[in-house]
């Protein structure tokens, strides 16, 4: 059984192993790109979010390989993701393609359906075979957090780094660890190779009141896929600030399964600024939680937000909406910074919006330090 799933940034070793692990071939379609895009931009609805467009792609590629085995996650809304498979599963008929769609259903992992996913993946359908599930569970769970690891010490060490290019030289080399390791030992070893390989690049270290600290967040897909974002956060990094994202593929695994308590920690500080419209519950996309992120950075003292999202992502606009009012109104002091993403978005205008705004945080930075600051 070949199968194959969309490309999203670094996840794909956790989730490769979720399908050799239970015995299935994988089919790993190219990171994101121009070309591949050409597919899911012609066969897409035009106004339908810019994740599914990308993830369109993906299967046109596989399935043009010979591919016939597509596995994708669903959730049971509140906003379009929820119909993404159903979708892109007629599109794909349509087009004449003959293949048989597994869904992942996300929207509460509590309820164990992915188990009818992954026995629905493997051959061997004995008993046995629960051993062998719960095994491949644990290692994609332990590849995801190792992921969250390097990428985490990627956004904060570029900033940092003397000869540039170390840093994404050393990320996609900790990724490729990370594929490479397939058993709980080798991976439990990995935790501490990959800070070694981080301690191994150059670094410039420099002052607190020097180095601009921002927090990126957003829509999980273009937040995650460095195609999607127009690696973003390698540019804010090579402008000199160091980055902090908690979103990850493993932060929204553990928040699925009920236990991620730093998630409930941003719904309560977003549920308690009611009064100025912070959000009571889980819109879709990421809104409820880059809200949250937003009020933890201004709480802590950091100098940026960079919130990002595909383009007419409805949930996400609805919280920069509040966001824009919320520093406008002077309830937060740290300015945010939007980026809507879809195939239409340049690269030279990004460039010059983030370097106007990081202009913008060492002017603010600096009045600041000097006693100036906003009032
Ligand atoms: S979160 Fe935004 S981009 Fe993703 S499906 Fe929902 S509306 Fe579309």
């Amino acid at each position: 059984m070949k199968v194959t799933f969309p490309h999203m940034g670094n996840c794909w070793p956790a989730f490769k192993v979720l399908c050799t692990g239970v015995g299935a071939e994988v089919y790993l379609p190219d990171p994101n790109n121009v070309k591949q895009l050409d597919a899911g931009l012609k066969h897409s609805p035009e106004w339908v979010c810019f994740p599914f467009k990308v993830t369109l792609s993906n299967f046109i590629e596989a399935l043009d390989e010979g591919v016939d085995n597509l596995v994708m996650a669903t959730d049971c809304g509140p906003c379009r993701f929820g119909f993404y498979y159903a979708v892109q599963e007629r599109i794909l008929r349509d087009l004449g393609y003959d293949f048989k769609m597994y869904y992942l259903p996300q929207g509460d992992l509590l309820d164990f359906k992915w188990i009818k996913l992954l026995k629905a993946l493997s051959e061997d359908k004995s008993l046995l075979n629960y051993f062998r599930i719960f095994r491949t569970a644990r290692l994609f769970l332990m590849k995801s957090q190792l992921i969250q690891t390097v990428e985490k010490l990627e956004g904060k060490i570029r900033c940092y780094e003397v000869n540039k290019g170390d840093t994404t030289h050393t990320l996609n080399k900790c990724i490729q660890l990370i594929d490479d390791a397939n058993t709980f030992n080798e991976l439990n070893k990995l935790r501490k190779r990959i800070k070694n390989e981080f301690d191994k690049i150059e670094i410039n270290k420099r002052d607190n009141n020097e180095i601009l600290k921002v927090g990126l967040s957003g829509e999980i897909q273009v937040t995650l896929d460095p195609f999607v974002n127009h690696d973003i956060k390698r540019k804010l990094g090579e402008l000199g600030c160091e980055v902090h994202m908690n979103l990850s593929l493993y932060d929204w695994i553990k928040h699925k399964f009920h236990v991620n308590f730093h998630r409930k920690y941003l719904e309560y500080l977003n549920k308690s600024q009611k009064n100025i419209g912070g959000l009571q519950m889980d819109i879709g996309g990421e809104a409820f939680w880059v809200m949250g992120e937003y009020i933890d950075y201004a709480q802590r003292g950091f100098d940026g937000f960079v919130h990002i999202y595909p383009f007419t992502c409805m949930p996400e606009i609805t919280a920069k909406s509040i966001l824009t009012k919320w520093y406008g109104n002077k309830y937060f002091d740290i300015p945010p910074i939007f980026f809507g993403f879809d195939e239409h978005s340049g690269e030279a205008g990004l460039i010059t919006r983030l370097e106007s705004y990081v202009d913008l945080l060492k002017n603010k930075k600096e009045k600041k330090n000097n006693g100036n600051g906003r009032k």
